[in-house]
């Protein structure tokens, strides 16, 4: 159905647009109202006519106005005229910052070859989208660069599904493909929800809605809490297993031990769509309840009866988050967790898991620029070779040996630097930044984008290019980067804040200057047209008029041939099947079969160390206030929550002569960080919480201070490069510290 996009009222007008963060959480597309007078957004509603949000927004969306006008956004190109770290800058014009960015690049090129440069990529915007084709067809290098140590997020568990299932996203089914949603005939609500790891109220992660689960409850779905906290939603759920951080493959493997124990499975399915049932059926026998207690701290009847309602409830929905990707035994986490779904007959059935196809529109196109390059420079990806696991799934260098790189300078040298929204010094998207700091000093030449300045900007940036937030700007949001595309959404340009260049217009401008057989479109609307067109028939003007496109479900897709490529029925797998035994695995000399390990530090693992750092840090949980480091100047935002916060329980606070409200330090053998304590019986008393994406916009912008990012940098307590076999997931989720008051 067509409908205006832009409406007319009383000296006002409104724009009808679909989010993409900032701020917000990647490409979740909610529907919102924006309007402007004179030219500034006074006012952000959610839109009750978008089928998905149905109205609802979040804080940081409805803080918008505060934020596209903030007195501290960049708005103009900048160049550098101090050194780096002081802070000093001068307007300059796009122009002149193409010039000097065009000459250097190609410089640098010439004298040192195109691998001598990197992108890197935040989570934020566009730019997982975009720092691909930024890197491999606009500069020409192979390149790209996730910083976090062990791809630890949400890449991860794109590539196990991608092992074990050969498919795009498996997301729970919340009826978001069907424009009549839950009242779809072929839709079923969920009787449980598993939410394994995951907060999706504050987090509503890159296709999935927390207030959808909240329909789906009124609905009659129940919640299975798997998390080290209790959160709003733990304490709603009907079942709760606060498991001991970074056990979450042994309590996986317990689950499966009693569902195939007990004949809970779906034989149909197993037998006829599965790979490796009976090795894994041998494994699990290594996991009894008893065992799985004695490692996990959740009680063996609560494990059983957890696996029983899993198994006897059809359909049941199993989500998965960073407990899966921050963790170095998450590639077996995942896959255990994918076998519980399968073996339970929950794959691509109403009410069960959704499976997308590997990738459509935008995200099959960001990782086909790569074929820009040549094989000789494709070959050259840095960690490459070292992890052809994460190579094969990610087009992406290897992040830990990105940063062995910097510092050694083999293979080969590093020497200019792109920041695409990526302000990773700051405790978000990079383990161990003070490392990254000494070695991101090394390069030649940076630019950085972003809409403020960041600690990373002041730091490394020669020129600073300004970025809008989706309300600037044309765009198109698709779920999952189109993994498992529920819907297609169009971002509209409301109004202009100085010169901010969204990632698309900066990819196509320098496109056209560096390597213009790749940039044919002459705008953004001719780019996204031919996105659109050849896949869905309709252009951008067409989804600007829709607002939004869903594109209806069809199940049991392994049945109709309608997950592998020739087109026989099955799954796009080495051997057709869901592979509980993996042959990808075997071949990268990894155990095929999911197993629990210990985390690297941890009271069973390294007691002696456990004598001196006796609690167990967990990081990363999200709040309705930021997304990682942004949103930290946004006086609204900071008012709800002023300081980072790190939960402990309040028999340990007292131990410790810990009040509510203390300034803390935690610290360990990597590093410390500063936090406020809140005392509360919500965290194990062996355990402690710390937030994420610290730093303080208000604290001096210049070295040494740069904005106060050393303070409160709870990732310098996490350590480079101890991952998994496969070269995922760094122990976010599950490290060894003392707690202490600070003065
Ligand atoms: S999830 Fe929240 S912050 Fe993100 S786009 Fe939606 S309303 Fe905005």
């Amino acid at each position: 159905m067509k409908k205006e996009w832009k409406e007319q009222q009383n000296g006002c007008y409104t724009v009808r647009t679909c989010g993409w963060s900032p701020p917000g959480d990647h490409p979740v597309g909610c529907g919102m109202k924006l309007h402007i007078k004179d030219g500034r957004l006074v006012k952000v509603e959610g839109d009750a006519e978008h089928p998905i949000s149905q109205g609802r927004l979040c804080v940081r969306c409805l803080s918008l106005p505060e934020y596209v006008h903030h007195p501290q956004r960049i708005t103009h190109p900048m160049k550098r005229v101090g050194e780096r770290g002081e802070n000093k800058w001068q307007q300059i014009s796009w122009d002149e910052a193409w010039d000097i960015i065009v000459e250097k690049t190609n410089a640098i090129k010439k004298n040192y070859g195109a691998e001598s440069i990197i992108v890197f990529g935040g989570t934020g915007r566009e730019a997982c989208l975009y720092y691909y084709p930024l890197g491999f067809a606009s500069l020409g290098t192979p390149n790209v660069c996730y910083p976090l140590s062990g791809w630890s997020c949400y890449g991860p568990r794109c590539a196990i599904t991608d092992y074990i299932l050969g498919a795009g996203y498996p997301e729970i089914d919340f009826a978001g493909h069907f424009p009549d949603r839950y009242d779809n005939p072929e839709y079923k609500v969920p009787e449980y929800i598993v939410l394994w790891g995951k907060m999706p109220l504050m987090s509503n992660p890159d296709g999935f809605y927390g207030h959808s689960l909240i329909d789906m409850m009124k609905r009659g779905a129940k919640i299975i809490s798997v998390d080290p906290r209790i959160n709003w939603l733990s304490t709603r759920a009907a079942h709760r297993l606060q498991l001991r951080p970074g056990t979450d493959t042994a309590l996986a493997l317990g689950l499966l031990h009693v569902i195939i124990n007990e004949d809970l499975y779906d034989h149909e399915f197993v037998d006829k769509w599965c790979y490796g049932f009976d090795e894994l059926k041998e494994r699990v026998q290594e996991y009894p309840p008893e065992r799985v207690e004695e490692i996990t701290w959740v009680k063996k009847e609560k494990i059983v009866e957890v696996a029983r309602l899993i198994a006897k409830s059809k359909p049941t929905a199993i989500q998965w988050g960073l407990a899966v990707d921050e963790n170095p035994n998450g590639v077996q986490l995942g896959h255990a967790i994918l076998a519980i779904s399968a073996i339970t007959g929950n794959l691509d059935v109403p009410g069960g898991i959704t499976l997308g196809p590997p990738a459509t529109l935008l995200g099959k196109w960001r990782v086909e620029t790569r074929s820009e390059l040549s094989e000789e420079l494709w070959e050259k990806r840095i960690g490459a070779k070292e992890w052809p696991a994460l190579s094969m799934a990610l087009a992406t260098t290897h992040p830990d040996e990105t940063l062995d790189t910097l510092e050694t300078g083999k293979p080969y040298k590093l020497r200019m630097g792109w920041f695409n929204s990526s302000n990773f010094i700051t405790p978000t998207n990079s383990a161990q930044p003070d490392r990254w700091y000494r070695a991101l000093k090394s390069l030649e030449f940076n630019v950085v984008q972003d809409c403020f300045m960041t600690p990373t900007a002041v730091a490394f940036a020669d020129i600073f290019l300004p970025l809008p937030t989706f309300a600037e700007h044309d765009g198109v949001v698709i779920t999952h980067f189109g993994r498992n595309a529920i819907f297609v959404g169009a971002m509209n340009k409301a109004f202009e804040v100085g010169e901010c260049k969204s990632d698309i217009e900066v990819c196509i401008e320098l496109g056209k200057r560096l390597n213009p057989e790749a940039w044919p479109w002459n705008s953004v609307e001719e780019f996204f047209d031919d996105q659109l067109k050849p896949e869905l028939g309709f252009d951008f003007n067409d989804l600007r008029e829709m607002g939004i496109y869903q594109p209806g479900y069809t199940y049991r897709k392994h049945e109709k041939g309608l997950l592998r490529a020739d087109g026989e029925p099955g799954f796009n797998t080495v051997t057709g099947k869901v592979e509980l035994s993996s042959t990808l695995f075997e071949m990268w000399g990894e155990d095929p079969l999911p197993y629990y390990k210990e985390p690297f530090y941890s009271p069973v693992s390294t007691p002696e160390l456990a004598k001196e750092y006796p609690l167990i840090l967990t990081t990363g949980a999200r709040t309705f206030t930021s997304f990682h480091s942004e949103h930290r100047q946004i006086s609204t935002l900071r008012e709800i929550t002023p300081d980072p916060i790190m939960e402990i329980h309040p028999d340990t606070a007292a131990n410790l002569g810990i009040k509510e409200g203390d300034w803390v330090y935690m610290e360990n053998m990597f590093g410390k960080a500063k936090e406020k304590a809140h005392l509360t019986p919500t965290i194990h008393p062996k355990v402690v919480h710390a937030a994420h994406g610290w730093w303080y916009p208000e604290k001096p912008a210049a070295e040494p201070s740069l904005f106060g990012v050393w303070e409160s940098n709870i990732n310098t307590l996490i350590p480079h490069k101890h991952i998994g076999k496969l070269g995922f997931g760094a122990p976010f989720k599950s490290i060894l510290c003392k707690v202490y008051k600070t003065e």
